[in-house]
């Protein structure tokens, strides 16, 4: 296994928040000033703005939650990748199970806002993962190793990409998969990022997402393979931001 340098906390904020709680955005700014680890914050596209002002000169960086495939044109209700660039954001989420679920959303869709990133200079945090019946079905490592494989474009490094596993059943149910099958799967997922992207592959961070929190923060990061994790719920409170923060700077 290649040892990361650092590891990475993001929060997902999803579609909370509102211009109070950008309190909180600078709070988790200051906890990520003394974090061995890196940390980003994809707050609702309505606060990057104000997010990415709030934290200027500080080490947290800002992302977004989905971008368009498209530079610009006719897609009402869209924001492309250059303009969440031309924000400051530096991160974009894409492939969250919840748009998959919500807007339809297939690998190829997701391969092609991977590509739209690439472009602007954004890094892709491309989520993967089995729901609670794949599992059950015993395809787990099939289901990520298929969205890996049709979900990140060629090309891509670790400037460009992240990966999160984050099985589906986990996401905000408080259920979290054991550090075994955790590690069998960021295995299965390094190794084919390996087999694909060769050296480039080496630095591509492999996140966990799915009911993260500051109790099994330690216990997560701990596991050989994982190198920080995608966090929703936890990451709307500064202080368990910050736990989680401080869990993954002693690993
Ligand atoms: C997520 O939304 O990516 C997520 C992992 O949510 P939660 O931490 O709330 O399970």
């Amino acid at each position: 296994m290649i040892p990361m340098s650092k590891k990475l906390i993001a929060g997902n904020w999803k579609m909370n928040g509102t211009l109070a709680d950008l309190l909180e955005v600078s709070a988790i700014a200051a906890a990520a000033e003394d974090a061995k680890a890196d940390a980003v914050l994809c707050p609702p596209a309505t606060l990057i703005d104000r997010a990415v002002s709030a934290t200027r000169g500080t080490r947290l960086r800002i992302g977004a939650q989905d971008c368009h495939a498209n530079t610009s044109g006719a897609h009402t209700g869209d924001i492309s990748a250059e303009m969440l660039a031309d924000l400051g954001a530096a991160y974009v989420i894409l492939g969250h199970s919840e748009r998959r679920v919500d807007h339809g959303e297939t690998s190829r869709t997701v391969a092609a806002k991977a590509l739209a990133a690439r472009r602007a200079g954004l890094n892709a945090i491309i989520c993967v993962g089995e729901t609670e019946g794949e599992r059950a079905g015993g395809t787990t490592l099939a289901v990520v190793e298929e969205q890996l494989r049709t979900s990140i474009p060629e090309g891509a490094s670790a400037a460009n990409t992240t990966v999160a596993y984050e099985p589906v059943w986990a996401i905000g149910s408080g259920r979290v998969p054991t550090n075994e099958e955790i590690a069998e799967v960021h295995a299965a997922l390094r190794a084919a990022l390996s087999s694909r992207f060769g050296s480039e592959a080496t630095g591509i961070r492999l996140l966990y997402g799915g009911s993260v929190k500051p109790s099994n923060a330690g216990s997560i990061f701990s596991i050989a393979g994982v190198d920080g994790a995608l966090v929703g719920g936890a990451s709307l409170k500064a202080s368990d931001f910050a736990a989680i923060l401080s869990a993954a700077s002693g690993t």
